[in-house]
């Protein structure tokens, strides 16, 4: 920090006072996690001043030995953890992961006329005239994945990402009675949709899925089955998820992120089977530049740790504190969507505190608890106020909170929600995040939290 501090104090001071926050708080943020200090030192080095462009051994720059090493031994550990026949680890994000997987996909699928026509095998050989032609073909291609109010993610076919634009979309929901995946109506949706690609994974479902149904579903509809494991992975990698839950032997492509349960560096990665090895293999330059090389290497040290049995160990923890938080919730009298969770995360109803998800997320906030506003199923306050707060275990459960701590983290949520009372903006609208907070809530939750 002196070094950084003697060009730039501003970036010391906010790297020094983000430490600080991140020890003072609860960090109940559900993708968010620590990386180990080995991971972080990987982060910041030389590999970062390198271009890298291409594929392992077969790069547009000169001098990529080292890279190659480092990508070969990262791709390595994720193929291995996983169980995977191909790993590619170059994407930059979990947006750029599920990108690459899209058009991945729509390479190694689409029989496209303007190819044929053409008579050029990918997309990578057209000259930009064909391209009008293409997108129009591409444009055509449907894609099936879970709506954002029901726990999904953006680029599952939002109409405000590139996914909804890249695709006619279709997306399913959750039962309007128990909040869970209704496969059976998922199943008659897809026939009657016929999508090129279904999605499954999630952003703030606190279920487990079943992708042997999954698998079914694409199967009857000729679909290709993508899963996003972005906010699982760690439990997938420490064995939690197995048999049916375990995306891997059902799906034709997965991504993920590597930085929320898996742990590791701000980063994706897309494993396939051999049919889309090769196309995955062009995201770089379909829809990538250079890599970050420094960055696959902390994805490599970090999928090395995720390797351990100590890594297991933690993913057990995470599964098991978050039932321990879910219980000590619902034993205080909070809603629940689908009544608990049997993975990482939770998913708080705060109308029945008479509270938006944004004064929620607010109140919380000022008390040291830090979570984010979701949507909940048909929520009534939209996708910018809410009606729900997300909270997740992985990183506290990496600072060693066990159980009875996670018991305590559920009283100070309920004290704090229950305290805080709305602030109605005389429009009627659901207002900004205002709320008031019974006398000293604040501090004293925030006392509390410092010492957990
Ligand atoms: N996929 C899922 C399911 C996610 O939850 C997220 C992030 O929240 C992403 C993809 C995107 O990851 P990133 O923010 O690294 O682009």
């Amino acid at each position: 920090l002196t070094v950084i501090a003697s060009v730039e104090p501003r970036i010391s001071d906010a790297i020094r006072a983000e430490l600080a926050d991140q020890r003072g708080s609860l960090k109940l943020i559900a993708s968010e996690n620590y990386a180990s200090l080995a991971t972080l030192l990987t982060m910041g080095n030389w590999l970062s001043d390198k271009y890298a462009e291409g594929t392992i051994g077969h790069r547009f720059y000169a001098g990529c030995q080292n890279v190659d090493t480092v990508e070969s031994v990262a791709a390595e550990h994720a193929r291995e953890l996983f169980g995977a026949e191909y790993a590619y680890v170059q994407p930059h994000s979990g947006i750029d992961a599920n990108l690459v997987a899209y058009w991945a996909i729509l390479n190694a699928k689409v029989e496209s006329p303007t190819l044929q026509r053409l008579g050029a095998k990918t997309v990578n050989d057209l000259a930009e005239s064909d391209w009008e032609d293409l997108r129009a073909e591409f444009n055509r291609q449907r894609v099936m994945g879970m709506s954002l109010d029901a726990g999904g993610h953006l680029t599952h076919g939002f109409r405000h990402n590139i996914s909804g634009k890249m695709f006619a979309q279709h997306s399913y929901g959750t039962d309007p009675e128990s909040g869970l995946i209704d496969y059976d109506k998922l199943l008659a949706d897809a026939r009657e949709f016929k999508p090129l690609i279904l999605v499954a994974g999630y952003s703030a479902y606190p279920r487990r899925v079943n992708f042997a149904r999954m698998r079914e579903i694409a199967d009857a509809v000729g679909a290709v089955l993508f899963v996003d494991m972005a906010h699982f992975a760690g439990l997938v990698a420490g064995k939690v998820f197995t048999g049916e839950e375990n995306p891997i032997p059902y799906a034709d492509v997965v991504a993920t992120t590597t930085h929320k349960s898996l742990r590791g560096p701000r980063g994706g990665l897309v494993l396939a089977t051999k049919e889309f090895s090769d196309a995955v293999d062009k995201g770089c330059p379909m829809v990538l530049g250079g890599p970050l090389s420094n960055m696959m290497a902390a994805k490599a040290v970090a999928l090395a740790e995720a390797r351990t049995t100590a890594f297991q160990s933690y993913a057990q923890a995470v599964a098991d504190n978050a039932q321990a938080l879910a219980d000590g919730l619902l034993r205080r009298g909070a809603r629940l969507v689908t009544g608990g969770t049997d993975n990482h995360l939770v998913l708080i109803d705060t109308t029945t505190f008479g509270l938006t998800g944004r004064q929620a997320e607010s109140a919380l906030l000022e008390s040291g608890v830090v979570t984010n506003r979701n949507s909940i199923p048909a929520d009534p306050n939209g996708a910018w106020y809410t009606s729900g707060v997300r909270i997740g275990t992985p990183a506290l459960t990496s600072r060693g909170l066990g159980a009875d701590d996670f018991d305590e983290v559920a009283d100070m949520i309920v004290g704090v929600l229950t305290g805080a009372e709305p602030v109605t903006a005389s429009t009627g609208k659901p207002g900004k995040a205002k709320y008031t907070l019974t006398d000293g809530l604040a501090d004293r939750t925030r006392a509390r939290a410092e010492e957990l």
